[in-house]
């Protein structure tokens, strides 16, 4: 992220800067080099372009995690890169759901009516097996639901209004400004009614003219294989009620996964370290190695070295964008306790004859060459 801006300097503010603290600095700012200030000051013109584009990601929380994710862990960009459109996973057409990476936003936009509802953003512990395979989880939260007496207008019945006096209706109000240039009429959201033109008569009884009622939601979400920590899916309409029946924020579901204790994963590839006696690795055998459905057969071919790795194609994950591979380091394992019988019968093993043995050859070469002395 050398070349990357760091929007928190621009702003001003603390890397743990509130939502408020954000704001506020953005105003003071934008204000400071508003082009109509400036007239003609490419200076000027630039600071503002970069003090807006620092608060539209600053300003977004999922943006503002996902750039934060960015700036402390530099050179990630081979994940998707901040910013780099969507990201390993596409839509989910069977929940009208949507999955993308923390790296990236997908098709998100962050264009919220005012009204709308917040977004509530939860974290859940996926085990590793869960998340590789897939699953569905039952979840349950609290939020603001829409109250369903009023139909989140929070008028009694939902059509206790009458026509806004000040506003006539209209929503919006011309008002007198002192500006730079002058007296001036601007209009603006009429402060009654709020723009809604109309105002409550009688309130709504069960939500006490709020137009939402907190309560718990439960919801199932359908987890695919081969989620990661910081992938997250987002339930649209699952957030908190917007106000004036305008629509709900969203729901996003952030995953944690957690560590396994055979398995590591990057992707869809799944990584194994494979332990084998030496009798295993100088004879060759088959040995019943683990994925993550069963075990299967697989064949340690005869002089296999401590190290080396194999690669299984089609035995990572499954997943919808593709099967990944499972990669075996073989570690091999000398006992450390013999029998008497082993320990009668190793002894009688021939002397190594360096010409089977190329790494401890060419060490011994080298030790010769420096101090004429054969090490074995
Ligand atoms: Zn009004
Ligand atoms: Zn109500």
């Amino acid at each position: 992220m050398a070349d990357k801006k760091n929007y928190y300097e621009i702003l001003g503010v603390s890397k743990t800067a509130s939502e408020d603290e954000i704001k506020s600095a953005y105003r003071k700012l934008a204000k400071q080099y508003h082009p109509d200030l400036h007239p003609g000051d490419k200076e000027a013109a630039e600071k503002f372009k970069e003090v807006n584009e620092a608060n539209e990601v600053l300003s977004d929380k999922q943006k503002r995690a996902a750039y934060d994710y960015e700036l402390e862990h530099p050179g990630m960009g081979g994940m998707g890169g901040y910013g780099a459109g969507s990201g390993g996973f596409g839509g989910m057409g069977d929940f009208g759901d949507f999955f993308s990476s923390m790296f990236g936003f997908g098709g998100r936009t962050a264009t919220h009516r005012d009204d709308s509802g917040e977004d509530i953003q939860l974290e859940m512990k996926l085990s590793f097996m869960d998340a590789a395979k897939g699953c569905v989880k039952e979840l349950s939260y609290f939020r603001n639901e829409s109250c369903p007496a009023c139909r989140g207008t929070g008028a009694k019945g939902g059509t206790a209004f009458k026509t806004c006096s000040r506003c006539g209706g209209r929503g919006r109000v011309q008002i007198r400004q002192n500006t730079l240039f002058g007296a001036m009429m601007t209009e603006t959201v009429c402060p009654d009614c709020g723009g809604r033109g109309k105002t409550i008569i009688d309130k709504c009884p069960d939500c006490k003219g709020k137009g939402s009622i907190r309560r718990e939601t439960k919801i199932t979400i359908n987890i695919p294989a081969g989620v990661d920590t910081n992938s997250y899916l987002t339930k649209r309409g699952y957030g908190q009620a917007g106000a004036n029946g305008a629509p709900a924020g969203d729901l996003i579901v952030v995953f944690r996964v957690e560590p396994h204790k055979l398995f590591k994963r990057k992707n869809m590839d799944l990584y194994l370290d494979l332990p084998i006696p030496f009798t295993v690795a100088a004879l060759g055998g088959t040995v019943k190695v683990p994925d993550i459905n069963d075990t299967f057969d697989y064949q340690i071919p005869e002089g296999t070295q401590s190290g080396t790795v194999f690669r299984i194609g089609g035995k990572g994950l499954k997943t919808r964008n593709g099967t990944g591979n499972l990669y075996l380091t073989v570690f091999v394992e000398v006992p450390t306790r013999l029998t008497r019988e082993q320990r009668k019968s190793l002894s009688e093993f021939p002397r190594p004859d360096l010409k089977q043995y190329e790494k401890s050859k060419k060490f011994a070469d080298n030790v010769s060459a420096l101090y004429g002395k054969d090490p074995y």
